[in-house]
């Protein structure tokens, strides 16, 4: 099965693949071979859609196109491509819930619906570059700064791993950085109180540029050379040579070129874009985020705009960075993206 086109002949010939229960003896290495049958239609009333039920004569249970798909049991399908759009477009999730006119819990669930896809989608592909040997080259990674709830008492560090040409975003984390030094006496005393809360802040910037290195290391074909630029910061080095050994060159220019002229250009940009796209991203206002687990997933709504859905630059529209990358071959619209969900390979 196609990863880019599961279902080519569209929801009117769809035939299910495998059966969708995970626990299938079907779904077993040496199980019984997928057998099912046709179980007539029935009519969605939340979209009009007329969908076709099957049943699965290993396991003996029904069920529809719908399991196959990232809408499935959602009440209201329609709103996830305004929702959709407003992750990738500096509005924050309250904003978001009074626009649509829903709640900002169905907000969230469809954030981490949105962002378990995405990153599962992302993986998939990796998996199948890897398998081709094709992810190798050059590499950037660079270290954003932002905060959850408080900028002085709680800042948070988001290191971001990029294929250089392409741009295309390969993973991302967001960890915890201590508190800044020459705080105000009441600053000091919330920052005992939260601490009581939620602990001593250690810094997680190296563990978790040590996950972004791991990613690559993971997928990256290791007999080709790759070349990773930082900025000059002193835990890169170790980091790296924790997760690669073999084929692989480390470059380290100063952070404090700006502009084409840096040899950063193409990560400096990115996390410009990211700023501009990610509404807990945004300075200087109110909507940074409240926990760092939920930047993370949001970005990774971002990371599918990026790589898989906008064009690569506003002068080359048409093709977008995994496409420029070699790691998929269509741009996907946001509509195709979150149409199937990622099936399984028996
Ligand atoms: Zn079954």
């Amino acid at each position: 099965m196609d990863l880019e086109r599961p279902f080519p002949m569209g929801i009117q010939h769809f035939r299910p693949p495998h059966c969708p229960r995970p626990a299938c003896p079907s779904r077993t290495q040496d199980g019984p071979d997928f057998r099912f049958w046709s179980r007539g239609r029935f009519h969605r009333s939340c979209d009009g859609r007329t969908v076709h039920r099957f049943y699965c004569c290993v396991c003996r249970r029904s069920f529809s196109v719908q399991t196959f798909r990232v809408d499935y049991r959602l009440q209201r399908p329609q709103l996830t491509a305004p929702i959709f759009d407003a992750f990738v477009s500096k509005v924050t999730q309250r904003q978001t819930a009074r626009t649509l006119s829903t709640t900002r819990k169905t907000v969230r669930r469809r954030l981490l619906l949105l962002a378990k896809h995405s990153r599962e989608f992302q993986t998939a592909v990796l998996e199948r570059a890897n398998s081709r040997g094709i992810i190798h080259g050059g590499f950037q990674l660079d270290e954003q700064q932002t905060f959850e709830r408080d900028r002085r008492l709680q800042p948070v560090t988001f290191p971001v791993l990029i294929e250089a040409k392409s741009r295309f975003v390969l993973h991302v984390e967001a960890a915890m950085l201590p508190a800044r030094g020459g705080l105000r006496k009441s600053d000091l005393a919330r920052k005992k109180r939260l601490e009581a809360k939620y602990g001593v802040r250690v810094s997680g910037s190296r563990e978790a540029v040590k996950r972004c290195f791991e990613e690559l290391a993971r997928f990256r074909n290791p007999d080709l050379l790759t070349v990773i630029t930082t900025d000059k910061a002193p835990h890169y080095p170790g980091a790296l040579a924790e997760t690669m050994t073999r084929n692989v060159i480390h470059l380290r220019c100063s952070g404090r070129l700006k502009g084409l002229s840096s040899p950063l250009w193409p990560i400096n940009f990115t996390l410009a874009m990211l700023r501009d796209g990610l509404s807990r991203l945004v300075r200087k206002t109110w909507a940074a985020t409240k926990e760092r687990a939920w930047l993370a997933e949001h970005a990774w709504i971002w990371i599918a705009y990026r790589n898989y859905i906008r064009g690569f630059t506003n002068w080359h529209r048409r093709i977008s960075s995994a496409q420029r990358a070699g790691y998929v071959s269509r741009r996907f619209s946001k509509a195709s993206f979150f149409e199937w969900r990622v099936l399984p390979i028996r």
